[in-house]
C-alpha cells in the first residue's frame, strides 16, 4: 500500500493514515478480497469467480449462459476460465456443499468456511502472505457479545461442524468464534457490475483496516471483486483515512444503533459529536413555527411513518403495488405539512415513491419525486459521493423517459461525481457516458422521431440501479 500506513489512533485501535496528499477522486487502495462469496439468493446469477453477468442481455452484447461447477451444481462461472482460477479456493467448499445437500449453509458460514480453508492451505503450502494484517487479527468484538448473541455463535459453530466436517475443525470453539465475528464486522458487501444488487461479500484485510467516520474522507467502490477506495475530497499527509459502515442518509442516533448493534462501538466523530448543518437537515421540520405552535405534530408525523413505512415494506413483499402507492401518497401528503424534504423519513417515503411510480409506469411523477430526493441529497452530502452520483444518474433517465431538456445536464452532473467515486473505467461510469450519448443525439432529432423514441423507451422500462453504498454488511 503506498501512500498509507497502519497507525494506532486514540479511543480507535488500529487505522489507515495517509503518508501522503491525495486529490478528489484519486484511488488510495485498490485491493482483491482475501476471500468472498456470492450469495446463496444470486448464486445462480453471477460467476463466482468474477461477479460478471454474461447471462444478463444487454444491448451490444449476447447473452451467454453461465457454466455450473458439475460436481456440486451451486457455483457457477463465466467460463473454463473462471471456473479453473476459483478451482483452488472451491475445491474444499464444493465438496461440503455436496455433503450438506439438500440443506444449505448460510452466506456467513460459507464466507467462514473459505477463511478457514485458507488457512489451512497456506499454512500447508507454507505459503507466506504478504499482507498489512492477519484474519486472525481482524476485529471480532466477540468479548462484547450479550449472552444470547454468544449462544447464537454457538449454534453457528455447530452447522461449521456440519459444513466442514468436525474432523477438520479446530479443537478450540474461540477460533470460530473469531471468524464469524470477523465475518460479520468486517466483510464488504459486493455489488452487482450495474449496482442493481448486493451479490456477495468479502474480506479485504487493507480495507478493513480502516475505522468508520459518519463524514469520512474516503469511500470504498467495487468493481467486480476489486474493491478500490477513492478519497472523495481531498486529503492531506497524515490525515486518518476513514469509511463510513453504514448508509450515511441516517440521523445521529439511527446511526449510533446500527453501528452499536452490528459493530459495538459508538461513533464519537467530528459530525456525531459537534453535529453540523447537514446532520440537523436530516431531521430538519418545514419551519420553527411548527415546533413552537405545534410541537406535538412533529412526534406523530415520526410515530405515524415509522408505522406506515413497516406497511410499506409489507405491501412491497407481496407486491401490491396499487396500495402500497396510496399509502405512500397519503403519508407523504401528512409529511408534506410538517417535514422537510431533507427529513430522513420523508427521503425513506420518497424512495417508495420513485419505486413504485417507475413500476406502474408513471414517470412524471417517479421524476417529481426523485427530483425531490436529487435536492435533498444535494443538501445532507457531500458534493462527490456515489449515492449522489448514482442518484442523479437515476433522475437524469427518468428526466429523459419524460423528454426533459434537463436529462442532459443532470446526467453530466452524474457522471461528473461518478468518475471521482468510481473512476473512469467502472461499468456504471460508462454506462452514464453512454446514456449521455444517447441523449445528446435524440435532442437533436425532430420532435416526431423523439415521440416515437419516447414510446420505445417506455416499454423497454428503462431502469437503473438504486445505488447501492459499498459498506459493511
Ligand atoms: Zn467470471
Ligand atoms: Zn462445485
Ligand atoms: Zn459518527
Amino acid at each position: 500500500m503506498e501512500g498509507v500506513e497502519v497507525i494506532e489512533v486514540a479511543g480507535k485501535g488500529r487505522g489507515l493514515c495517509a503518508t501522503k496528499s491525495f486529490s478528489t477522486g484519486q484511488v488510495i487502495i485498490s485491493a482483491r478480497p482475501y476471500e468472498h462469496v456470492v450469495f446463496n439468493e444470486h448464486a445462480d446469477k453471477v460467476c463466482h469467480h468474477c461477479l460478471k453477468q454474461p447471462n444478463v442481455p444487454m444491448p451490444n452484447r449476447k447473452s451467454t449462459p453461465l457454466l455450473k461447477c458439475g460436481h456440486c451444481k451451486f457455483a457457477r462461472y463465466c467460463n473454463r476460465d473462471c471456473q479453473k482460477s476459483a478451482w483452488e479456493a472451491h475445491k474444499p467448499e464444493c465438496a461440503a456443499i455436496k455433503r450438506v445437500f439438500p440443506n444449505v449453509a448460510t452466506d456467513q458460514t460459507r464466507l467462514a468456511a473459505r477463511l478457514f480453508w485458507k488457512k489451512n492451505r497456506n499454512q500447508k503450502n507454507n505459503t507466506a502472505e504478504d499482507l498489512p494484517i492477519s484474519v486472525e487479527e481482524l476485529e471480532s468484538h466477540i468479548s462484547k457479545r450479550t449472552e444470547e448473541e454468544k449462544s447464537q455463535l454457538d449454534e453457528k459453530v455447530y452447522s461449521f461442524g456440519d459444513y466442514v466436517t468436525y474432523d477438520d475443525m479446530p479443537s478450540d470453539d474461540e477460533t470460530i468464534y473469531q471468524w464469524f465475528g470477523a465475518v460479520d464486522c468486517n466483510a464488504i458487501s459486493l455489488n452487482d457490475p450495474r449496482a442493481v444488487a448486493v451479490v456477495g461479500v468479502g474480506i479485504f484485510l487493507e480495507v478493513a483496516l480502516m475505522n468508520h467516520d459518519c463524514n469520512p474522507n474516503c469511500v470504498a467502490v467495487n468493481n467486480g471483486t476489486k474493491v478500490e477506495v477513492r478519497a472523495i475530497r481531498a486529503i492531506e499527509e497524515s490525515e486518518e483515512l476513514c469509511l463510513s459502515y453504514i448508509n450515511p442518509i441516517d440521523t445521529h442516533p439511527g446511526r449510533q444503533e446500527s453501528l452499536t448493534k452490528q459493530y459495538y462501538f459508538t461513533c464519537k466523530c467530528n459530525e456525531c459529536e459537534n453535529g453540523n448543518e447537514q446532520e440537523d437537515l436530516k431531521a430538519a421540520l418545514l419551519n420553527d413555527k411548527i415546533l413552537k405552535e405545534k410541537p406535538e405534530s412533529e412526534d406523530y408525523i415520526v410515530k405515524m411513518t415509522r408505522d406506515a413505512l413497516v406497511r410499506m415494506e409489507k405491501m412491497k413483499s407481496i407486491q401490491n403495488f396499487e396500495r402500497l402507492y396510496n399509502q405512500a401518497v397519503g403519508t407523504l401528503k401528512q409529511q408534506d405539512s410538517v417535514l422537510a424534504d431533507t427529513h430522513v423519513l420523508k427521503i425513506a417515503v420518497l424512495n417508495h415513491l420513485v419505486e413504485v411510480c417507475s413500476y406502474l409506469r408513471r414517470p412524471s411523477d417517479a421524476c417529481e419525486y426523485a427530483q425531490r430526493i436529487s435536492d435533498a441529497y444535494e443538501k445532507i452530502l457531500p458534493a462527490i459521493h456515489p449515492i449522489l452520483g448514482m442518484y442523479l444518474m437515476r433522475l437524469g433517465v427518468l428526466q429523459w423517459q419524460i423528454q426533459k431538456p434537463a436529462a442532459f445536464e443532470t446526467l453530466g452532473r452524474a457522471g461528473g461525481i461518478l468518475s471521482k467515486t468510481h473512476g473512469d473505467t467502472h461499468p456504471i461510469f460508462l454506462d452514464v457516458v453512454d446514456l449521455m450519448r444517447q441523449c445528446h443525439h435524440e435532442m437533436q432529432m425532430s420532435p416526431e422521431v423523439q415521440n416515437q423514441m419516447k414510446k420505445v423507451r417506455k416499454e423497454a422500462n428503462l431502469g437503473i440501479g438504486l445505488g447501492l453504498p459499498n459498506h459493511r454488511t
